[in-house]
């Protein structure tokens, strides 16, 4: 058996290591791959993620037999059924789990996107992301390979997965990949497994409580987002790879400009004096820079100059020049601060007609009314809204009240608000 034939020192990439893990170890009984993971592939740099959930016991029991020290993960999504949590510190004492690690989502995110705790009944996907794709991400961020309990047979999705592969600069091992149901049970009862309490009422695969049924049909899974096409929370899919490496994930994450159809390059710079100006190259200044540059000064540069307007900023001070400005950036410093909008409408009522442009926090929700408003380049840091965007997931909403420069849609309500007298 080979359990420790030599490792290449260097693999040309990620996907070649995991390929030549999958090779040399992939064939092996579930106990030797984890204890080969831990022992000899990763040691010191290998953990897993446990959803404590119907089969979580058996992936737990073969690492504790190897190191109960080793980091186990648990993502409290704050949507927990209260039997997994107690269910999680019963089993750790069982095991004698000595490294349990508990995730919690970010504050701000939560605080942001989902303060009623109420996403999942709107966003699914964008709950997932905050509660349990970004918290995902950070918990394996330490390690170099983690552990999952994924089974081939669960799924379409998994049918086909290898017991090592690649995810960002990081190995995913499934030692169970090849287990049946019966390897499960057969496993729990001669080890004599805690179970989850919620087995014994019908849940075959438990998540969060709002998202979870019991099972049906005989398939376990059924009863995950029952009636929606989801089937994964995102934490097995590329949504971890799109952020993993990023370490404080999601909200600082890779900056891409949308353009209302598509991302699209960005060649300015944003310089926030005139000393800070990059010669030759196209750039943007607070507007009170871009006054003390004068025409003469923006014509020496030898390239473009924009324009940036704070929310507090008034633009009258750009009127004048709207037909030379080769871009207006215009502020959103916070969500709740929406002045921008309104500058930006002026403009395009103004007759500008180059890009206006959006900075600061821009969020999914925002960027419809963005787009409605005359902005035609979004800057956007925020990943869950990148994903959204590049999964093609559209903002839009199917009444609006808010006038703004697209044909108004009238609706039955609040739109006497905003007529004109
Ligand atoms: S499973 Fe449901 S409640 Fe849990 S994070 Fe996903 S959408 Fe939110």
């Amino acid at each position: 058996m080979a359990l420790h034939r030599k490792q290449p020192e260097t693999f040309p990439t990620i996907e070649e290591k995991a390929a030549w893990l999958d090779e040399t170890y992939g064939h092996l009984s579930a106990g030797e791959i984890v204890r080969v993971s831990i022992e000899t592939l990763f040691p010191g740099a290998i953990g897993t993620v446990s959803s404590f959930g119907a089969d979580s016991a058996a992936l737990l029991k073969l690492i504790a037999d190897v190191d109960p020290a080793t980091p186990v993960a648990f993502l409290d999504t704050g949507q927990h059924f209260g039997e997994t949590l107690g269910y999680r510190d019963d089993l750790a004492v069982d095991l004698g789990l000595t490294n349990l690690q508990i995730v919690h989502p970010k504050a701000d995110a939560l605080g942001r996107f989902d303060p009623a705790n109420d996403l999942h009944k709107s966003d699914t996907d964008q709950c997932c992301d905050i509660r349990k794709v970004e918290p995902m991400a950070r918990a394996v961020a330490p390690f170099d390979a983690w552990f999952t309990g994924r089974k081939r047979y669960q799924s379409a999705q998994r049918a086909e997965m290898p017991v090592f592969e690649a995810v960002g600069p990081r190995i995913r091992i499934n030692p169970l990949a090849r287990w049946t149901t019966e390897d499960q049970a057969n496993f729990m009862r001669a080890n004599d497994l805690r179970e989850n309490p919620l087995v014994a009422f019908g849940y075959l695969s438990i998540g969060c409580f709002p998202c979870t049924q019991p099972s049906s049909d005989g398939d376990e899974r059924s009863g995950r987002w029952a009636g929606q096409a989801k089937t994964e929370c995102g934490i097995h899919l590329d949504g971890l790879v799109a952020i993993d490496g990023q370490g404080d994930a999601m909200n600082e994450s890779k900056t891409k400009i949308w353009n209302g159809e598509t991302f699209i390059d960005d060649e300015w710079i944003e310089a926030e004096t005139v000393a800070d100006l990059a010669p030759s190259r196209p750039s943007i200044l607070p507007v009170a820079e871009w006054q003390a540059l004068g025409d003469e000064g923006r014509q020496a540069h030898g390239a473009p100059i924009g324009v940036r307007l704070e929310p507090g900023d008034d633009i009258a001070a750009i009127i004048e020049a709207l037909d030379d400005l080769p871009i207006v950036a215009l502020s959103f410093p916070a969500y709740t601060d929406g002045r921008s909008y309104s500058k930006a409408v002026r403009l395009r009522r103004a007759g500008y007609d180059g890009p206006i442009r959006a900075v600061g926090d821009v969020l999914y929700d925002q960027v419809d009314h963005m787009i409605r408003t005359g902005f035609s380049e979004l800057v956007i840091t925020n990943a869950p809204t990148i994903a959204k965007l590049e999964r093609a997931e559209l903002p839009g909403i199917d009444h609006r009240y808010q006038p703004s420069l697209d044909e108004e849609q009238k609706t039955n309500r609040f739109t006497w608000r905003r007529h004109a007298a």
